[in-house]
């Protein structure tokens, strides 16, 4: 269980640290609006005089995290676990399977219907 432990923080930091990047790199006005002040060489530098820590990049990386933990628990793997450990009924789990499918396909239909721009996140 240890090795699985760091194993995953090992991956988060990595998504953790990708996502800043993508962020900090990304042309997009959206993504401009709401991502972390970093330092750079013209900036001054963001980290808090109290703690030492730069508390937009901590938070954004947070938000990173549980944004994407969030979705793991709707997944239909996720959903294929807990039955694979008898932890759902049957009727749950069709009922989560349905809806999950039924948001696959409306957004299947939204990119068709209303192609929109990607954004660069
Ligand atoms: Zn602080």
């Amino acid at each position: 269980m240890k090795e699985l432990y760091h194993a995953l923080i090992r991956e988060i930091v990595i998504f953790a640290k990708r996502s800043i990047e993508i962020a900090k790199e990304s042309t997009n006005r959206e993504v401009k609006s709401w991502r972390p002040l970093l330092k750079t060489d013209e900036m001054e530098d963001f980290c808090c005089p109290g703690c030492g820590i730069n508390h937009e990049t901590r938070d954004f990386a947070r938000a990173v995290i549980l944004h994407t933990l969030a979705h793991a628990e709707v997944d239909n793997r996720y959903f294929e676990m807990l039955k694979e450990n008898n932890s759902i009924t049957p009727d749950v789990f069709d009922e989560f399977s349905k809806s999950n499918q039924e948001v696959v396909e409306s957004k299947r239909n939204d990119e068709v219907d209303q192609p929109t721009e990607e954004p660069d996140f």
